[in-house]
């Protein structure tokens, strides 16, 4: 007999549909798998007759064949264990064989018939749902993660015998009431709690606002991380849309904490400059997501970015572009969302002090700096230098004074409100039409400028030797400018503080 089994399995942040065929036939008691299986997946045939003859369940010896169709893709994962386990069960006339249309099966199980939980249990209930199916056996395990995701009825599978007796009966598993995403009150680090750095504090807003990039230069102990930490607080809340799309990156990449199996805040990531180009934009076989994707939607933090590998900087110029990164396979291709901000620091210098106490050899400086290459220092569009604390500022936060998080994040609001209506709505991939992302095409049109702020950009291009790239970043950190101000056309105090982001901190 020929049983048909729905399943899911991880392709990049997609669950992929797979139907799993099973037939089990007279004949020499053979178990095949095809429809090209990689490793875990052959290796499930153990996992399934163990957690069988655990639940008590004795199949007759007969040839059985497993397809995984279709065949193009070759499939990884361990989650197969569980809709094969059901296959067996209904071609061989255990289960009745009417309960698998309209259910999706995924799950790995023990030798003792347990329900191991896989990874990207959201990705897959996400796809079930889109393929029209009503209902998806999952782990206990990934069962809260799973119900976030809407239309789709979740059941928390705790092993196989429990499963059987459902599947006989009816009754005896309840679907899991959908998952409401639990919202964080709590605070996060506050703006109020950074002493003094007006100007750096302020760049922070304007990278807030418009989505722009930002690289900080400064003593160490000047507060540069403090400050990045401090940039997810200050951007919007996640909608529920992108909630899900960062939970769904998280959970493919198994990185899902149990105590939040909903992502409800913005991410920040703050790799080490250790890290590998893959452990950075994503790697290995099958591939997962890399630091870039767990960033996405929120901030990455490059800390001592020249210490960087240059290799591993390079391969950041795609997906800051595109908002994406494709990793390419032998058979196939995998692409990671990548929609992230970029906070870079670094110090003045190799060891740190700058000025008149640094030790440094000019030669070393130079390579120093020279180690970030221009192509991506020009992708950076605001460069601020970061200042020493003075006793005032000091003795000022003391008391409390100076803006905080929730009026700074307010007024980043009102800007992106009127970047929203001038641009219209989101993009084709659901980005929100952000200063930081103008087309070229569209600066004109969009950035409006008023005489005494043209004459004076003309006399910043000359100044500062802007490349034509130089320029358009300057009129994007502009246009943010005039936006939190409530501004429609770019005056010559809004220009002036865009070439001050700029060029006003220039390395190397
Ligand atoms: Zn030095």
């Amino acid at each position: 007999m020929l049983a048909v089994v729905h399943s899911y399995w991880v392709h990049g942040v997609e669950g992929q549909p797979v139907r799993v065929e099973v037939k089990v036939q007279t004949g020499l008691p053979v178990f095949t798998v095809v429809g090209l299986p990689a490793g875990a997946v052959r290796e499930g045939k153990e996992r399934v007759f163990a957690a069988l003859a655990h639940a008590g369940i004795s199949l007759p010896p007969r040839r059985v064949t497993v397809n995984l169709a279709p065949a193009d893709l070759p499939k990884s994962g361990s989650g197969f264990d569980l809709p094969v386990a059901v296959g067996l069960l209904a071609a061989s006339g255990q289960i009745p064989i009417e309960w698998l249309e309209g259910s999706a099966f995924v799950g790995e199980l023990g030798l003792d018939g347990s329900a191991r939980p896989i990874r990207g249990a959201i990705a897959l209930a996400m796809s079930c749902f889109a393929e029209g199916r009503k209902r998806l056996f999952v782990p206990l395990g990934n069962a809260r993660e799973a119900s976030a995701a809407p239309g789709v009825e979740i059941f928390g599978v705790a092993d196989l015998g429990e499963l059987v007796a459902h599947l006989r009966r009816g009754d005896v598993l309840r679907p899991r009431a959908p998952a409401a995403a639990v919202r964080s009150h709590a605070p996060g680090p506050d703006l109020r709690e950074v002493r003094g750095q007006a100007l750096a504090k302020r760049a922070l807003v304007v990278a807030a606002a418009g989505g722009h990039s930002l690289l900080m230069s400064g003593l160490p102990g000047a507060g540069k991380t403090m400050l990045a930490r401090r940039l997810p607080g200050l951007l919007p809340p996640l909608s529920e849309r992108e909630s899900l799309e960062v939970t769904r990156v998280h959970s493919v990449a198994g990185l899902l904490d149990a105590g939040e199996p909903v992502k409800t805040t913005r991410p920040f990531r703050a790799p080490h400059h250790t890290i590998s180009a893959g452990g950075l934009v994503g790697g290995g076989n099958p591939p997962r997501p890399g630091e870039i994707s767990l960033a996405h939607l929120g901030v990455l933090f490059l800390d001592e970015l020249p210490e960087f590998g240059r290799r591993v900087l390079e391969t950041l110029r795609q997906p800051i572009e595109s908002g994406r990164i494709r990793i390419a396979r032998v058979r196939h291709s995998v692409t990671f969302p990548a929609r992230f901000q970029i906070v870079a620091a670094m110090n003045p210098c190799p060891c740190g002090m700058g000025g008149d106490d640094c030790i440094c050899h000019d030669r070393d400086v130079a390579r120093y700096r020279a180690r970030i290459s221009g192509p991506l220092l020009d992708r950076l569009d605001i460069h601020v230098g970061t200042s020493p604390v003075t006793w005032r500022e000091l003795e000022g936060a003391a008391c409390g004074s100076g803006r905080g998080s929730d009026a700074a994040r307010t007024q980043v609001l009102e800007a992106r409100r009127r970047q929203a209506a001038r641009r219209g709505g989101a993009d084709a991939e659901g980005a929100s039409p952000l200063n930081a992302r103008i087309p070229a095409r569209d600066l004109m049109t969009a950035c409006p400028l008023a005489p005494g702020a043209s004459r004076l950009l003309e006399e910043g291009v000359g100044r500062f030797r802007l490349s034509a790239r130089a320029v358009h970043r300057t009129l994007r950190l502009a246009r943010t400018i005039a936006d939190l101000a409530g501004e429609e056309r770019l005056g010559a105090r809004v220009v002036a503080e865009a070439l001050r982001l700029r060029v006003g901190f220039r390395p190397g």
